[in-house]
């Protein structure tokens, strides 16, 4: 007996629509392309609840015939290849043609469809996979698509959507990774009532500055030209002066109109920088390669963003001269190097890049570091010390039942040798060899963990600016920071509405000290907001606490004496990470006995 059949339709389409569409921003990508494949000049997308309900988008493009809006939807019912070669000459968007089918297989489509010479229009309405209207209409010349129940049928995909502003904001970066590249083509994006975005046809810098914003960072100015034409290919867009660079930046690399994540070219640019950026700082870029199809590897699954050239190699040299040219060009460049000396090295990346794991502090609420006591015998501190003092020879012991019946790593008498180093490190003597701290990082230690503990506690008290300052946000940050005004609230900003994605600040947290940078501060959160979904509150507090104990803790250049020294040795071995700076930087270390010895 045959065991083998073929699978209908309807699910080979639902099989293969979870490679094409895995979320309502992965539809309006699509509609987004074909759209723009058709020629269209105006494309107006509109969702609801982040796609939930219903996506719709509408273009005047060149529209399709009764038959043809049929076919559209049959899996690889394509207008784009008709054999092989085509596909390494390929410069539209789409090609597999398996967008329509995939949609109409995980959702109900409602498609109205009129070419420029006919008068009359095409209906076709598309429920539980089934075309249940298929008749003329009267309707616009171009093409409206309305997808409405996006996975209805597939439970665990529909389970697994983020909230509404998660999917939101994967929207609208679909959104700005399209329109940046077709600055030409006027776009528009409403969610609900709201009216996101409105992109009149324009040049690339014009659009830039649409997108991402006039007032907040100026960013028009930030830009510099770059333009590269060789025989393998053209390179042009925008890089950021380096004196704008920041914490999270946006870039943005296109090929030949398609959004690209390219790790490699990323370093390229990162190496025209060389030494103008700090360790933590990125600056923005928006880089269009221009490339024969036939050097590229088109053969990409449509949402991978990842792409394979042919001369990788030769267009990182391109991409840094010209990198490193428009910014010479344009004086950006320091004249002599930086001095390093003094600088903070070490840097260890981004305490709040995404592939790094934030350092994660728990607060014994009972504690105080402040409380200056004989502090050092309480069992937080012997830990403390018992793990600095065991590395790396022996594994740190299990936790017992039993309080550790370890002795203090050392006693008060021993300590009384203490020294500020070039006020920069701390000394002492401890059982096991010669304690050095570094002094900086030390404070930046404590600070944070005390502002952590006051954070987690509801006890930050809000302090009132002599100036409220006005925040103004792009609207698809505003739908990011607009969800955060409570816990800000509880974290002691004193931030009210002012107008359309506008905000302003009349207090901020007490603990903010001397002249605090607050739309710096907000901005930075805001940006830790957008990478990092739920836990958010965690992730603020943790944000909050890093930037404000960052700014406070500046370097000190008065000598410390040894009354200082003492306590703040105790309150950093008070802390329950004393070894590392929330970012990940050295705080301690210790030259041991034996260290010493045999340098004898
Ligand atoms: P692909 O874009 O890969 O060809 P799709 O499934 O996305 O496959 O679309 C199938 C076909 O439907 C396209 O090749 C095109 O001919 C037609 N089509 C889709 N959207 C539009 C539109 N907005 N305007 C005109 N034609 C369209
Ligand atoms: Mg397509």
């Amino acid at each position: 007996m045959d065991i083998i059949h073929l699978l209908p339709d309807a699910v080979a389409n639902q099989i293969a629509a979870g490679e094409v569409i895995q979320r309502p921003a992965s539809v309006i990508k699509e509609l987004m392309e074909n759209a723009i494949d058709a020629g269209a000049t105006k494309i107006q997308v509109v969702v609801k609840n982040a796609g939930r309900t219903a996506i719709q988008v509408i273009d005047n493009g060149k529209g399709m015939s009764e038959t043809d809006a049929r076919l559209a939807f049959e899996r690889h019912a394509t207008s784009k290849i008709t054999d092989a070669h085509d596909l390494f000459a390929l410069r539209t968007m789409g090609f597999r043609g398996e967008a329509l089918a995939s949609i109409a297989a995980v959702a109900d489509v409602e498609l109205r469809t009129r070419q420029p010479n006919s008068d009359i229009g095409t209906f076709i309405e598309i429920a539980a996979s089934k075309i249940i209207a298929h008749e003329p209409t009267v309707c616009a010349e171009g093409t409206s698509f309305l997808v409405k129940n996006l996975f209805y049928n597939v439970p665990a995909r529909r389970k697994f959507l983020k909230s509404d502003d998660t999917e939101m904001r994967q929207i609208t970066q679909e959104f700005q990774r399209i329109v940046l590249v077709y600055p030409h083509i006027h776009f528009e994006l409403r969610s609900g009532d709201d009216l996101v975005y409105d992109l009149p046809a324009s040049n690339t810098r014009q659009r830039i500055t649409a997108v991402f914003g006039k007032k907040t960072r100026n960013i028009a100015q930030q830009l510099v030209q770059i333009e590269a034409k060789t025989t393998l290919g053209n390179i042009s867009g925008f890089v950021g002066k380096p004196e704008f660079a920041m914490r999270t930046a946006n870039q943005f690399f296109f090929v030949n109109g398609r959004y690209m994540r390219h790790p490699y070219f990323h370093k390229a640019v990162m190496q025209a920088y060389d030494r103008m950026l700090q360790p933590d700082e990125n600056p923005a870029y928006f880089i269009f390669f221009d490339i024969d199809p036939a050097e590229i590897d088109v053969n990409i699954h449509p949402t991978k963003t990842e792409i394979k050239f042919e001369n990788e190699r030769d267009l990182w040299s391109i991409l840094t001269t010209c990198v490193k040219e428009a910014l010479g060009k344009f004086n950006v460049a320091p004249a002599i190097d930086f001095d390093t000396e003094g600088l903070i090295d070490m840097p260890v990346g981004n305490v709040h890049a995404t592939d790094m794991q934030p350092p994660k502090v728990e607060l014994n609420p009972q504690y105080n570091p402040f409380a200056h006591t004989a502090a050092h015998h309480t069992t937080t501190h012997t830990d403390a010390w018992q793990s600095l003092y065991e590395q790396p020879h022996t594994p740190t012991p299990l936790p017992t039942e039993q309080p550790p019946t370890m002795q203090p790593l050392f006693d008060d008498t021993e300590r009384t040798a203490t020294f500020c180093y070039k006020n920069k490190y701390l000394l002492t003597t401890v059982k096991s060899g010669l304690l050095v701290v570094h002094r900086q990082r030390a404070y930046q230690r404590i600070l944070y963990e005390r502002i952590l503990h006051q954070l987690e506690m509801q006890q930050s008290a809000s302090q009132r600016t002599l100036f409220p300052e006005i925040l103004e946000l792009t609207p698809d940050d505003n739908i990011v920071f607009a969800p955060l005004l409570p816990d800000l609230q509880a974290l002691g900003f004193d931030i009210e509405p002012f107008g359309k994605a506008a905000y302003s600040i009349n207090g901020v947290p007490a603990l903010m000290t001397d002249e605090p940078d607050i739309l710096g501060v907000l901005h930075n959160m805001l940006y830790c907001a957008k990478e990092h979904d739920g836990n958010l509150r965690g992730e603020l507090y943790e944000a909050l606490a890093y930037e404000v104990a960052k700014s406070s803790a500046k370097s000190q250049s008065k000598t410390m004496t040894a009354d200082e020294i003492t306590p703040l040795i105790d309150q950093l071995f008070a802390c329950r990470q004393p070894n590392t700076t929330p970012d990940g930087k050295t705080i301690v270390a210790i030259i041991s006995d034996d260290d010493l010895d045999r340098r004898f």
